[in-house]
């Protein structure tokens, strides 16, 4: 059944539906390196030598690490051993510690280093072909997919319970109660861990012991508009992990925009002490370190956004990750239906896609299809209805040979 439905990708989804796209350009364009302990500029190569080979070793280093009994290592466990490994020191160090922590780490799991397994690095899957922008943002999505349903935004839900006599009762902070005979729960991860909303019986101690495991990454960005453009493409810039401040990598946009802006990318643990500055704060350190690493005044944003997306009470993160002593499969649990009643979806409940859009769509065509097969083995009407709205074969396709099958 998933196979089929993990065809589909949101491309095709935006394209059926004349979203605009915009071919993805980050990586592109000159890349500006700068090395913060000895305040000098350095070469590309530089880092990606060392890229490079900690790909290749990564395998030799999960052995070496289990051969010393590490048995759950974690990304700082992975860099320690790679500089050990290649005798590494110095700037190499450096490099090898900004490649593994700030780069894979923090600003792609959103976990912090200490925290993030190894052994689970790199296991998810992803599609192949070109990435893009939603230039307009991914809500033309949701909304074309939300026409003519009956959806009310603006309306948190505060408890579910629910009976094997009277289905799901959802109860809203101020919308009063929702009775249905299943739901199908799409909270983020980070909610759920912090009890953002009860349930009545408290979900099975296998699922929460698996919620409890799991854990929500944080990667945040800071979107900046500036007066003109004195940057190439990227700017990487090595510095102490962890220093209130910083900004491991700052890409160009302004080909998105059409104005001259950059996107500074922070996660782990070092967003987490960014976020304790104000806006005015984070934009004054982003200048400066942009003004380090272009080796000129950089001028004053005119406009810019900082996100907190850890601190919102209904995200409590950016996207999943799977910590040291955890696997794939706590997603599997977390995605578990409770009594037939309660399904789950959400980026955090597909072990093969988490952490991504994609995820969350095909989690939630996934569980949407548990609960009608568990009726019945026929397409229900709704879910025929929802799926010619979205009017992408593709999906339409997959759906009926699964249900047929
Ligand atoms: C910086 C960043 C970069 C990313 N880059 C990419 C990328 O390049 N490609 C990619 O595919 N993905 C990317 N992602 C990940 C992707 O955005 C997420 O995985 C995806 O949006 C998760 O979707 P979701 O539906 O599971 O959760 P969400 O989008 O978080 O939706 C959950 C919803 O539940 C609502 N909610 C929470 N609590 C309650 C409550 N009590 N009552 C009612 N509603 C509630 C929330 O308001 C929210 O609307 C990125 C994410 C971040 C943060």
């Amino acid at each position: 059944m998933e196979d089929g439905i993990s065809l589909i990708t949101l491309v095709e989804l935006a394209q059926s539906m004349d979203v605009e796209l915009k071919s993805e350009t980050l990586f592109e364009g000159e890349r500006v390196l700068y090395d913060n302990v000895t305040s000098s500029a350095f070469d590309s190569w530089d880092l990606e030598k060392l890229e490079i080979s900690f790909i290749r070793q990564m395998r030799a280093l999960k052995n070496s690490l289990h051969a010393r009994n590490i048995m759950h290592p974690s990304l700082d466990h992975a860099s320690d051993q790679f500089i050990k490994r290649n005798g590494l020191s110095g700037f190499d160090a450096r490099v090898a510690e900004y490649i593994i922590r700030d780069r894979y780490c923090d600003t792609f799991y959103g976990g912090p280093s200490n925290l993030t397994s190894f052994d689970h690095f790199w296991s998810e899957s992803s599609f192949f072909g070109e990435n893009f922008f939603v230039k307009k943002g991914f809500n033309q999505l949701t909304e074309k997919l939300a026409e003519n349903l009956d959806i009310r935004l603006s309306t948190p839900v505060k408890g579910v319970s629910y009976s094997n006599s009277y289905g799901v009762r959802i109860s809203t902070v101020d919308s009063g109660v929702f009775k249905a005979r299943k739901a199908i729960i799409t909270v983020p991860l980070g909610v759920l861990k912090s009890n953002g909303l009860t349930f009545d019986p408290p979900l099975p101690e296998e699922k929460q012991e698996a919620i409890d495991r799991l854990r929500m990454g944080s990667l945040e960005k800071v979107i900046a508009v500036f007066p003109k453009k004195v940057w190439g493409g990227e700017i990487l810039f090595l510095s102490e992990q962890n220093t209130q401040g910083y900004f491991p990598a700052i890409y160009d946009i302004t080909d998105l925009t059409g104005k001259p802006s950059i996107i500074a990318w922070h996660g782990g643990y070092g967003s987490t002490i960014n976020l304790q500055m104000t806006d005015e704060e984070i934009i004054e350190s982003l200048q400066d370190q942009m003004s380090l690493a272009l080796g000129q005044n950089v001028p004053r944003p005119t406009s810019f956004f900082v996100t907190r997306w850890q601190e919102n009470q209904y995200i409590r993160g950016s996207y999943s990750y799977i910590p040291t002593g955890s696997n794939p499969e706590d997603m599997d649990l977390l995605k578990a239906p409770v009594d037939n009643i309660l399904y789950f979806a959400g980026e955090a409940t597909n072990k093969h896609y988490y952490g991504t859009t994609h995820s969350a769509m095909i989690s939630g065509a996934d569980a949407a299809l548990e609960l009608i097969n568990a009726d019945s083995p026929r397409k229900s009407r709704t879910f025929e209805t929802l799926f010619h709205r979205i009017q992408t074969w593709w999906i339409y396709e997959s759906i009926q040979n699964a249900l047929e099958t």
